[in-house]
């Protein structure tokens, strides 16, 4: 895999927060794992990250009020 940014190759596996804005609710997920450029610093999900990442904040967004900060890997 190519950073799609300013492709380099060599992308480090590591964690990140992933924060989504929606409807007045706020979902930060923590330690998702993803792939970050060590050139431009740009950071990338891989699509089965992206797909549970849709559906831990859609299920969150239904039980959710206002914020709500959850964990990858408890949620996942
Ligand atoms: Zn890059």
């Amino acid at each position: 895999m190519r950073c799609p940014s300013c492709k380099n190759d060599e992308l480090t596996e590591t964690f990140t927060s992933y924060f989504s804005g929606f409807d007045g609710v706020y979902v930060i997920v923590e330690n998702v794992p993803c792939r970050k450029c060590e050139v431009c610093g740009e950071e990338f999900f891989t699509l089965s990250v992206m797909e549970k990442l849709d559906e831990i904040i859609t299920r969150l967004k239904s039980i959710a009020s206002k914020i709500f900060i959850v964990d990858y890997k408890a949620a996942a």
